[in-house]
């Protein structure tokens, strides 16, 4: 990793003479939530400067420029790469106060934002108008949809409706040279041009700084409902994933929890969990009746797929118990850990229980205890990688490697939502090519020639 790079005092003079004193952060107690995101990573930035319009990003390009420092872009700091951490030094800007809602348009079925809005505001201004801002990112009471752009957030949602990228018309971007330019559309087509947006979302805060996104909102669905599965093991568990799939029925979500995440949480299920029982959780939308309907016939369908129980939920309470379960896996595991690393991988859905079998021999190699539960709609799966302490962080990293070639071989990704940010830079050449990665180099170089926004992130 380079050398982390002070900031000269010509530069903090600037800093200072140049934005409102509440703007900046210098003090201890004030970067102390600012040192991380939701990974492991700690780095205690110099500076924050909360920028409140997109003049104040331009202007401290502007400063990053002139006195050459480098600008590492923060929404909510919930990303699980460290892709907001100042790893080389400089000054982190935070969009947080950049929080207006600008647009809510019925008739259009478009919203317009700053980038510090959280995720469920949007969600729910849009909700108040009887429309629907679908992706669902589980840490969207806390992450902006500036950050969910940056980093083409997915959730449980996905399955149906896709990820953020598909709900992001145009965006406006201060570029690193400090130029407002505007991406996209405000319509529901567009396709003059390269599709800039695109290369945006995604791109992990190292292209461009987003100050306003234009996104797409459908109506609201009238009615959801859902229901937990119990299967014998995690192998009949997605072949009933196939199954639903198949007879033509595509659920609002389709997560799964495998036997330790199970056994983890046993005190908030309503049945004794035994052996290598596995979970889905399955949820429908759309209209009434026809839910119900889907309800009912996804459930036979896992019946006769071999579950052993399912678990309706009967309204909006129920649900979001079960929502609530999945929601304490993670805290429980990080409770529980004396080191813990999350892994986002996907493999085709067909191999999911592949991977869940492969990993007993793989825990044993090099003394791991993997805990896994995610997205079995689309073949995300979460790999909560567990060992005793940070002593050993190497192992760990090498059976982290080894699981990564598994997923590569089974035709997977080493990440579908989280990004590459800092922890996984020592992966992305697994997957990619050195041609490939000269080419992203050379895209990165055409908007930052200085390397100033967010150096040494996503590429080794
Ligand atoms: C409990 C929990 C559950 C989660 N569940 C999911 C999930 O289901 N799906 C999923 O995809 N992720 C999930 N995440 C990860 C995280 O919420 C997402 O990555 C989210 O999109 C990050 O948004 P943020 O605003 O917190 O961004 P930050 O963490 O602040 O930043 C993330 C990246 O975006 C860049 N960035 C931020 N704002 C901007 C901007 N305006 N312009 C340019 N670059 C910017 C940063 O530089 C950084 O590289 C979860 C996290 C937690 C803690």
């Amino acid at each position: 990793m380079a050398q982390r790079q002070l900031l000269s005092s010509e530069a903090r003079d600037a800093l200072y003479g140049s934005f409102e004193s509440g703007q900046i952060l210098s003090q201890p107690a004030e970067l102390e939530n600012y040192d991380r995101d939701a990974s492991e990573l700690r780095i205690v930035p110099e500076l924050v400067v909360k920028a409140r319009c997109r003049e104040d990003v331009q202007k401290l390009f502007e400063l990053a420029n002139r006195f050459d420092f480098p600008v590492i872009p923060r929404g909510g700091g919930t990303g699980l790469a460290g892709g907001c951490l100042a790893s080389q030094g400089g000054v982190v800007l935070s969009l947080e106060e950049m929080s207006r809602i600008r647009l809510v348009d019925e008739k259009n079925l478009i919203a317009v934002v700053e980038p510090g809005v959280i995720t469920e505001t949007l969600k729910n201004s849009a909700r108040e108008k009887g429309l629907f801002y679908p992706p669902d990112p589980a840490g969207l009471d806390k992450s902006t949809i500036g950050g969910n752009a940056a980093t083409n957030a997915g959730g449980p949602a996905c399955v149906k409706y896709g990820t953020t990228r598909d709900y992001i018309l145009g965006l406006e971007v201060v570029l690193p040279n400090g130029h407002l330019i505007r991406t996209g559309v405000n319509t529901r087509k567009g396709v003059v041009g390269y599709d800039l947006t695109h290369l945006m979302v995604g791109s992990e805060g190292t292209l461009g700084v987003i100050t306003a996104l234009t996104l797409k909102l459908i109506p609201h669905p009238e009615a959801v409902a859902g229901m937990a599965i119990v299967f014998p093991d995690m192998a009949k568990a997605t072949r009933a994933v196939g199954a639903v799939m198949g007879a033509g029925y595509l659920p609002f979500a389709i997560e799964f929890m495998d036997h330790r995440c199970l056994h983890l949480v046993q005190d908030q299920l309503p049945f004794p969990v035994s052996g290598s029982e596995a979970m889905l959780l399955m949820e429908m939308d759309g209209p009434e009746a026809q839910v119900a309907e889907g309800i009912k016939a996804m459930g036979n369908i896992c019946l006769e797929s071999g579950a052993r129980r399912l678990l309706p939920a009967a309204n909006d309470e129920e649900r979001e118990r079960l929502w609530e379960v999945r929601r304490a896996v993670s805290l429980r595991i990080h409770d529980t850990a004396g080191l813990y690393m999350s892994e986002d991988v996907v493999v085709p859905i067909s191999r999911i229980a592949d991977l869940v079998a492969a990993l007993p021999a793989l825990e044993e190699k090099y003394d791991l205890t993997v805990y896994s539960f995610g997205h079995a709609g689309d073949g995300n799966i979460h790999l909560n990688i567990t060992a005793d302490g940070p002593e050993r962080m190497p192992q760990v990293e090498e059976g982290i490697k080894d699981i990564l070639g598994v997923v590569l071989q089974m035709g997977g990704t080493i990440s579908g939502e989280h990004g590459i940010g800092l922890a996984k830079l020592p992966f992305i050449a697994m997957e990619l090519s050195q041609e490939s990665l000269e080419l992203q180099k050379g895209i990165k170089r055409v908007f930052d020639p200085k390397g100033i926004l967010n150096p040494g992130k996503v590429f080794p």
